[in-house]
């Protein structure tokens, strides 16, 4: 029988005021369910934002190190469960049993590096003008936030939300994915273990409607941080700028590689293998558009093709290259995207079937599809897929290989594989997107830099990750003493 998680709040796990739940499925084995969890209100929206308000002043008040051991402990507790968490994540999203080791393990580095943070928060000492006169600046917290999360890193990103939030003294509640939202109930798990005071995070499942909305719109919330796709964000971006909210969205991607000339053909397409396929294509960063000069157009083509083929698909605990979707409907908007690349023309190299029966069961499989002869404007180039669908699209020269890889609502993350220098840097400078990179794939980061987009992919407004992930959550006050 599956568990039936709570919302966590004021440090009690409590039951919805609904009292309903929802199911969430294991997508290799649909029949299965991972976990029932609260199908939440408004009014448990209403005593959970209670609930943070209350406790943020005593938790800005607690010193940074004391905040900090909160953390550490958290990292910590998270890191002794590593080998259940992992198999709880590959169950409940579909990840790989590789891919989802290395999720945790960021959550718990997470931790761990805000965890250090607590210890150097504060602000810069100038010179004053004045005699006897001191001036600096200091960090506060921006008060209680709210964090909104999506389902495709589930316990990574309410980690890279939660940990810089605490941190820096704001109290927050969470609204996690109703895809997965089992990873952040374990955060919580960890968090409540590790001794975090009443009411400092609080988490509220339940659908987007239901609680997104109100938690993003709620007047004692000074903040939202969101993390989804482009159509929600821009609405939550609209909702927070009416009441003049601090709000930071991370949508959706369309990243494209470029690949020229002077590249091995062969790294090229391992480098946009990795970065579409893996994570089943279901990667903020993954790459979704390959820009190919002509000269080894054909070459590529063939090389990306025998990749595909190549991808071992199954179910995640087994440690394939790619799991399953997410959810039926997930695949099916892959499988429509496939239907629909043909009848804008382009040509089907390979995959694009769902594979069922057999191993695969009734689990949300699709093997990885290639399609050649693609124009930029088509809209399997323009548009946000979400699975292991890759656009290979022809040009001429550099100059149209940059313009195509600009032509595109989204700037996430772009990469070009060259083996000229000069190429390289006027594609740094002259891309359009929050993460240039030369010779690697557009997926991955490492935690300690900025991460986010350009164009709709983002609000461009604060980074997060690294030093900057604890500039949304902080605002700067400048002090004269004399
Ligand atoms: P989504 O449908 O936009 O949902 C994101 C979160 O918003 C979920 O918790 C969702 O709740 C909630 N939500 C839905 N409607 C809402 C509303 N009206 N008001 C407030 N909250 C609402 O995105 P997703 O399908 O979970 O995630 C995939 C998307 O996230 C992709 O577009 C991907 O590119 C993007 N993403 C971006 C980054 C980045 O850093 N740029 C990283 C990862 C993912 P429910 O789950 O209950 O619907």
């Amino acid at each position: 029988m599956p568990t039936v998680s709570e919302n966590y709040v004021d440090g009690e796990w409590t039951v919805s005021e609904t009292g309903e739940t929802f199911a969430v499925r294991n997508p290799a084995e649909p029949s299965s369910i991972t976990g029932r969890f609260q199908a939440s209100a408004p009014g448990d929206v209403e005593v959970a934002v209670a609930a943070a308000v209350d406790a943020q002043e005593e938790w800005a008040d607690t010193p940074g190190p004391d905040r900090g051991d909160v953390l550490k402990r958290a990292s910590e507790l998270l890191e002794s469960r590593k080998e259940s968490a992992t198999e709880r994540l590959v169950r409940e999203e579909g990840k790989t049993r590789s891919e989802a080791a290395g999720e945790v393990q960021r959550a718990i580095d997470i931790f761990a590096y805000y965890a250090q943070k607590c210890l150097d928060l504060g602000g810069i000492s100038k010179s004053a003008s004045g005699r006897n006169t001191d001036l600096y600046t200091k960090r506060e917290p921006l008060g209680t936030v709210a964090l909104i999360t999506p389902w495709n890193y589930p316990v990574a990103i309410p980690a890279w939300k939660l940990a810089p939030a605490l941190a820096a003294g704001n109290t927050a509640v969470i609204k996690p994915a109703s895809a997965a939202p089992g990873m952040t109930a374990l955060l919580f798990e960890c968090l409540d273990e590790a001794g975090l005071p009443d009411g400092v995070a609080n988490m509220v499942t339940g659908s987007g409607g239901d609680v997104g909305t109100p938690l993003a719109e709620h007047d004692d919330v000074d903040g939202v941080s969101f993390t989804g796709s482009t159509a929600v964000g821009t609405s939550v971006a609209q909702s927070a700028a009416n009441d003049l909210k601090r709000v930071q969205c991370e949508m959706g991607g369309k990243n494209p590689t470029v690949v020229m000339p002077s590249a091995d053909i062969d790294e090229a397409a391992e480098i946009l293998g990795v970065g579409a396929f893996g994570t089943t294509g279901q990667s903020c960063t993954a790459a979704s558009r390959a820009i190919v000069h002509e000269d080894v157009y054909d070459e590529f083509v063939e090389a990306v093709v025998a990749y595909a083929d190549d991808v071992a698909i199954g179910p995640g605990l087994d440690d394939p290259d790619m799991g399953p979707h997410v959810s039926e409907s997930e695949l099916e908007s892959t499988l429509e995207y496939v239907e629909l690349g043909q009848e804008e023309g382009a040509t089907l190299e390979t995959g694009g079937e769902r594979l069922s029966g057999g191993e695969y069961g009734d689990g949300y499989y699709v093997e990885p599809a290639v399609f050649s002869d693609v124009d930029n404007d088509m809209r399997i180039a323009q548009e946000e897929i979400f699975g292991p669908v890759l656009s290979v699209i022809e040009v001429a020269d550099f100059e149209e290989a940059l313009a195509v890889a600009n032509d595109i609502e989204y700037g996430l993350s772009a990469s070009i594989v060259t083996q000229d220098l000069t190429e390289a840097d006027e594609f740094v400078d002259g891309v359009e997107a929050g993460v240039a990179k030369v010779n690697e794939k557009t997926t991955g980061l490492e935690l300690h830099v900025p991460f986010g987009g350009y164009k709709n992919s983002s609000t461009n407004t604060y980074r997060e990750q690294g030093d900057a992930g604890l500039d949304f959550f902080t605002s700067t006050k400048t002090v004269y003493r004399n």
